[in-house]
């Protein structure tokens, strides 16, 4: 499943070949994918020009004047930018048509979205799409540190490794992730949130950050890939300490990591390297 690092790849290798480019058509091969698509995609994209690709949590945003083209990719959808002339395969369920330069052959955009958990929606100019309203910072944005989840875990007795998986808290840091910078920072996932001291915060907030980072830019050697008709986006592999491991051997301390359910997500620690 992308995660927010795959997303965050995603726009990166998107933007420089759409922005700047306006909308020639949009064709939808299917009306839904894990909803329907609205009128407006189709109604007001066309002749608009893209002037940035954002992503907030792990949702991308294709921004015009007229509103943004809100995508998620869900569970297995990809976006790369193809030859116009590229016949469709049986996923391929959208194409964004773009304009070109003078002498560059026709290009669209392309969502490919096997499973149809992704999603492709419409948010009017000057509105926050409902998806989008609630949701906590961005964990590598201002405004995410150890002050932050200190001040906002107070009173909770919500296993930590909860706490840091909620929207409303931070966006984006999924499973794999906090996992790693749990293991990192020493703290264990199962301490209640609100025990945890702000220096311990503070260090679990960059352990965060640092993780993210480390496979964005790993991400980055894939991006090549948007520009090959058989290429999907490479969901790159990443050396984990703890995530997948339990029952095995502590790569501090050799100890076996444990492994238990929080949340109906499976998670393995180290009982004796993280407190
Ligand atoms: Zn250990």
């Amino acid at each position: 499943m992308p995660e927010l690092p795959e997303v965050e790849t995603t726009r990166r290798g998107l933007a420089p070949h759409l922005e700047g480019r306006r909308v020639r058509g949009v064709t939808l091969r299917r009306p839904d994918l894990r909803w329907p698509i609205p009128p407006e995609v189709a109604a007001e994209l066309p002749g608009q020009r893209i002037e940035s690709v954002r992503r907030r949590a792990k949702y991308l945003l294709l921004d015009t004047q007229a509103g943004s083209a809100l995508l998620h990719l869900g569970m297995s959808g990809s976006l790369r930018v193809l030859p116009a002339d590229t016949p469709p395969r049986l996923h391929d369920h959208v194409d964004i048509a773009l304009s070109r330069d003078a002498g560059q052959p026709d290009r669209v955009l392309r969502f490919t979205d096997p499973r149809r958990f992704g999603c492709l929606l419409w948010q009017p100019a000057g509105e926050l799409h409902p998806l989008l309203r609630g949701l906590g910072p961005e964990p590598l944005g201002d405004g995410f540190d150890g002050d932050y989840l200190h001040a906002r875990s107070r009173g909770r007795k919500v296993a930590l490794k909860a706490f840091l998986m909620d929207q409303k808290v931070v966006v984006g840091v999924g499973n794999i992730y906090v996992a790693e910078a749990l293991f990192a920072a020493g703290v264990s996932p199962m301490r209640a949130a609100g025990r945890v001291s702000r220096e311990r915060y503070a260090a679990i907030a960059a352990e965060i950050r640092a993780v993210l980072a480390r496979a964005i830019a790993r991400g980055g050697t894939t991006l090549r890939d948007f520009l090959a008709p058989d290429g999907a986006p490479g969901y790159f592999e990443q050396e984990l300490s703890a995530y997948g491991r339990g029952g095995e051997p502590c790569l501090r301390c050799g100890r076996a990591l444990r492994h238990a359910m929080v949340g109906q997500r499976a998670t393995v620690w180290c009982g004796h390297c993280q407190r």
